[in-house]
């Protein structure tokens, strides 16, 4: 349909479906594509509607809201593709990194870890707790 309804386009379903034609009706339909097109899809659907032998057809407006619903879900998973690969890369190139240090500076590493007082590991402790409880609040 027209991006740009005609004011008629209500009167003109409503004449197809009842045969409610005028004159001035009729002389309107000829002028104006979008009214037009209303009695083409009026005419047709009514077609379709006998074809199924007078079966409900779908109700338009729920089906033009699952419609639209799918295609943001879409969009929107569309956009976050490329936030999803920039949080992954940057994952791997964290543990990348530090594999890297740790495999190179182990010997630093190793006696920094054996020489550090023990406030140092209930510190990593407490921070570590208070991650993942954060995280278990947060998921609710
Ligand atoms: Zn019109």
């Amino acid at each position: 349909m027209n991006a740009s309804e005609c004011p008629h386009e209500s009167v003109v379903r409503r004449a197809v479906d009842g045969d409610g034609w005028t004159e001035s009706l009729r002389q309107h339909v000829s002028q104006c594509a979008s009214c037009r097109e209303v009695v083409q899809v009026t005419r047709f659907m009514k077609r379709v509607e006998r074809a199924m032998e007078r079966k409900p057809v779908p109700d338009a407006l729920a089906m033009w809201s699952r419609i639209q619903l799918a295609e943001r879900q879409r969009l929107a998973e569309r956009a976050r593709r490329p936030i999803r690969f920039a949080w992954t890369f940057a994952k791997c190139w964290f543990v990348g990194g530090a594999g890297l240090i740790f495999y190179r500076e182990w010997h630093l590493i190793g006696t920094l870890f054996l020489t550090m007082p023990i406030y140092v590991y209930m510190a990593i402790a407490a921070g570590a707790a208070i991650l993942v409880m954060g995280r278990r609040a947060l998921k609710g």
